[in-house]
């Protein structure tokens, strides 16, 4: 069957748009324009992923999603569900704990995966670059609150900070994504730290579960330290939470806070 005249041009419109928005029918690119270190893949139904080649980085990341495993399944698995199935706590506990635990990882996901916000190229764009400053290191044109890092080695807008944990800069585009992580942690944290004090106070032990398995037999270990790290998670990330919001309510970043903006001289992130 021959296609049409229309139906040519509307193959070729979708094509061309799909080359401009980078999706689907176009190959991807492999780095970032901007920086060798930032990869970036296509992949279908999670969209243009944002990756830091940082060896340090992919460590400290694989340690924050172990911490969400350890901690998810020991609360789960080894908590909330054999007391569950003896009857001694509601449905809407465990569903709220694997609301937040969903919540936790979908929103690390996206922190991690998201590009903090690069600085456009001038040549690019229709922006008035009238007050933009050049970057010392890079010698790209770039906003006044832009900040460059060194493990990205890419300017930032709005450069909140360079996070390990999550091995990705906290800038304009994705401090949505943190705020919302360290508020899921943080709630995450404290519901894991409640259960456990329950589980060691309150309810009885189980007694439908396989007592022979061996982490319902060798449990207490698994408790201690999912405690330990509940509370821990809890009380940092309930930190955070408050200098975050504050940094929100001030209309300040993490580096302005600590001085290390560019008219201060520091050369720790920015230049
Ligand atoms: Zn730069
Ligand atoms: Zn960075």
């Amino acid at each position: 069957m021959k296609r049409s005249d229309t139906q040519n041009e509307i193959i070729i419109m979708i094509t061309q748009e799909a080359i401009q928005n980078n999706v689907g029918i176009s190959k991807a690119t492999p780095y970032s324009e901007f920086s060798d270190r930032i990869k970036v893949k296509n992949i279908p139904f999670l969209g243009r992923l944002h990756i830091v080649r940082d060896r340090e980085g992919y460590m400290a990341l694989s340690f924050t999603t172990l911490y969400w495993i350890y901690g998810t399944f020991v609360n789960l698995f080894i908590i909330l569900l054999p007391h569950y199935n003896d009857k001694q706590l509601p449905g809407e506990l465990v569903l709220w704990f694997v609301f937040l635990s969903v919540m936790c990882i979908i929103s690390l996901f996206k922190a991690s995966t998201t590009n903090p916000g690069r600085v456009p190229l001038v040549e690019d764009s229709q922006i008035d670059i009238n007050h933009w400053e050049v970057c010392k290191t890079c010698r790209q044109k770039r906003p006044k609150r832009a900040h460059h890092c060194r493990r990205c080695n890419q300017c930032v807008l709005r450069m909140d900070h360079h996070c390990p944990w999550i091995n990705n800069c906290v800038g304009e585009e994705n401090h949505w994504a943190f705020t919302l992580l360290l508020i899921y942690a943080f709630l995450l944290g404290l519901t894991g730290f409640v259960i456990d004090m329950l589980h060691f106070w309150w309810w009885p032990k189980c007694v439908t579960c396989d007592k022979e398995s061996f982490f319902i037999k060798h449990q207490i270990w698994f408790v201690y330290l999912v405690t330990a790290l509940g509370a821990a998670m809890g009380a940092l990330m309930g930190g955070q939470v408050i200098v975050q919001h504050t940094n929100i309510l001030l209309n300040q970043t993490t580096l302005e806070t600590m001085g290390l903006n560019q008219s201060m001289g520091s050369h720790s992130h920015d230049s």
